[in-house]
């Protein structure tokens, strides 16, 4: 396994992971046999591979068509198939369950209130309602599970903002750390949640909360001064007698198992394939640029299409030379709000291909709407010349440090939105504003146009920042994190431990960028 031996990976205590996605899911072939896949997505990959060197449990929603049939009485399963090293506990929700907490309160409720994307947040208390009693299942969950008291419970993003609260109610004791994967809103876009202060104290109920950012925080701070009665001092809030150390540690990448992927001679099959199921072996075909998105309306999917066709209409010369492939894997598709974009897409694919090609599916754009395993995603970023990641919003984007780990030719150019998180760290990134179409679509060309040596000194800047802060670290500093804060109230073991999150306590507040 790459890079796990960390502090984190060594711990005496087995280690909870708690998320509504699970990292393995069982499937019913046609044939009638029984397949399980690993999920897709980097940070659920990653944490299982800290589960893997660890052990212990993973907590989450069975959401595999035959999950069922391989759990045993206490719907539990060992994972991975292959070689068994953790449990996974599954919990089952209804369809009602699933429409009301996942789609409704997470999806239609919070997503869009912490994304600046322009999409009207809807809370509906049936939703919210819901949102709470499955929040209160995997609490209950948990505690049937936490058979070592002093394990680390470590809990996942804006599904589960209630679950340490629940779980505290338990037991008083347990140490819990979430980390919230997405931005968190400014107060006076956080007023619009009806229930924001039930969420904030649900938060606060963990020992540890990390967000991605510096400004996430900030925001979590200001909101909690705001409204409730609680006291902040630097990051740490106090209320209703207990602390809660808020911090920010962006999240990375698992760095080393791309370049393996990378460096793997087989992948060159790989490349061919794609190329010709892409149609991009003909000579003519002289730049490629990817985009890499869910299909989500925080992804910047039209602006980008847009910008392309402004570079082809500005540079006819461009056409039958420039060939850019958009892999959106279809998500949430039963929300108006992404069957809306999905349309958008569609439509705005159909109409530049008839414009700057030969018809709705013949022409520049190479649209595939659907998922990629790691190693067509490694073969496809390494074919391009430039990779566009233009989220109007995004909590990190991981596709931008994905594309940037597979480049260990040093080449390729990365143009990248301002309002990801991961522009924060890399600052050799062209830069644009999703928004300015001019901005965005002058920025693709000076990409095309740059110079080998320019290409190169700005990719190796960027693998070092990538590499240098992978997701083991991420993982390692906020596990580490919770481990330092039990031990100071324990009364004598624990060395304080350097970690490289933003940390009041550690020093004083600053930028998280690095
Ligand atoms: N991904 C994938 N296959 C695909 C497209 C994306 O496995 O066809 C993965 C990608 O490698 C990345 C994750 O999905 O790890 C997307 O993460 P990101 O932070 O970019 O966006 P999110 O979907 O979490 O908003």
């Amino acid at each position: 396994m790459n890079g796990t031996n960390t502090s984190a990976a060594a711990g005496k205590h087995p280690l909870f992971v708690v998320s509504n996605r699970e990292p393995y899911l069982h499937s019913r072939r046609q044939d009638g046999t029984i397949t399980c896949a690993p999920t897709t997505g980097g940070v659920a990959v990653a944490l299982d591979a800290l589960m893997r060197e660890r052990g212990g449990t993973w907590i989450a929603h069975g959401a595999g068509d035959a999950d069922r049939e391989v759990v045993d009485a206490s719907d539990r399963v060992r994972v991975p198939p292959d070689a068994p090293t953790y449990t996974l506990r599954r919990i089952w929700l209804s369809p009602e369950e699933e429409r009301r907490y996942y789609g409704g309160f997470s999806n239609e409720g919070l997503w869009p209130v912490c994304h600046i994307a322009h999409v009207r947040p809807v809370f509906r208390s049936e939703d919210w309602a819901e949102y709470r009693a499955v929040n209160a299942r995997f609490a209950e969950a948990i505690d049937g599970e936490l058979t070592d008291p002093a394990a680390p419970v470590f809990i996942q993003d804006y599904h589960l903002a209630l679950v340490a609260g629940e779980l505290r109610r338990r037991r008083p004791n347990v140490r819990t750390a979430l980390f919230w994967h997405i931005p968190w809103p400014h107060p006076d876009r956080l007023r619009i949640c009806p229930w924001r202060r039930e969420i904030m104290t649900g938060l606060l109920a963990n020992d540890l909360l990390a967000f991605q950012l510096e400004r996430d925080r900030r925001n979590f701070l200001l909101g909690v001064r705001d409204e409730l009665p609680a006291q902040v001092d630097r990051g740490i809030v106090r209320m209703h007698g207990r602390e809660t150390h808020v911090v920010s540690a962006p999240i990375g990448i698992d760095f080393d198992r791309i370049v393996e992927v990378a460096s793997d001679p087989a992948l060159i099959n790989e490349t061919e394939r794609l190329r010709r199921e892409l149609r991009i072996n003909d000579p003519a075909i002289d730049v490629i640029g990817v985009g890499v998105d869910r299909l989500d309306y925080t992804k910047g999917i039209p602006e980008r299409l847009e910008a392309v066709d402004r570079l082809l209409t500005n540079r006819p010369e461009l056409r039958g030379r420039l060939v850019f492939v958009q892999v959106g894997v279809p998500s949430r598709s039963k929300l108006e709000s992404y069957a809306s974009i999905e349309s958008e897409i569609d439509q705005k694919v159909a109409d530049i291909n008839t414009r700057h090609g030969n018809g709705p599916e013949d022409g520049p754009i190479r649209y595939r709407k659907a998922a990629l395993k790691i190693r067509r995603l490694v073969a496809l970023y390494r074919m391009a010349d430039f990779c566009v990641v233009s989220s109007l919003h995004d909590g990190m984007n991981l596709v931008a440090k994905e594309f940037i780990a597979a480049r260990d030719d040093e080449d390729g150019v990365l143009v990248l939105s301002e309002m990801t998180g991961a522009a924060h760290e890399l600052g050799e990134a062209l830069i644009i504003n999703p928004y300015d179409i001019d901005g965005f679509s002058r920025a693709i060309d000076r990409a095309i146009e740059m110079p080998v040596e320019e290409r190169r000194a700005r990719m190796r800047a960027l693998r070092r920042v990538v590499a240098g802060h992978d997701v083991f670290l991420w993982a390692s500093d906020i596990l580490q994190g919770l481990e330092n804060l039990t031990a100071a109230l324990r009364p004598v073991r624990g060395a304080a431990v350097k970690h490289s999150f933003t940390d009041p306590l550690a020093r004083p507040s600053g930028d998280a960028r690095r």
